[in-house]
């Protein structure tokens, strides 16, 4: 069982530790680094106790840059070319609808 569960909002950047950290009971403190976030580590340990606290978190924030671009690659749709195929279509339906009007009805007089 954790002893919490912290939201990482909640938690404070110690740039000596190099790692997101929250107040211990026991007068230390819990710590979670970066690296273990990119993982999806969640569990945040105290060095000093037994006790752990769970960071509530969104792991897409701390993935790298790189691999994140690569996953949701979006696909660009040509919409250019829908908007141009529509509107051929409706110039030939326009050229159905209005042909037998402008048909010459005047052949056989
Ligand atoms: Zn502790």
């Amino acid at each position: 069982m954790s002893y919490d569960d912290v939201e990482i909002e909640d938690m404070e950047w110690n740039e000596e530790l190099k790692a997101f950290t929250y107040p211990c009971p026991c007068g230390d403190l819990f710590q979670i680094t970066k690296e273990e976030l990119k993982i999806g580590e969640e569990i945040a340990r105290c060095p000093s106790c037994s006790l752990y606290i769970t960071v509530i978190y969104n792991m897409e924030d701390f993935a790298d840059q790189k691999s994140k671009t690569n996953i949701d690659q979006p696909k660009q749709q040509p919409v250019a070319e829908i908007v141009w195929s529509l509107a051929e279509a409706l110039g030939l339906l326009q050229g159905i609808l209005v042909a037998p009007w402008s048909m010459d009805h005047g052949l056989g007089a």
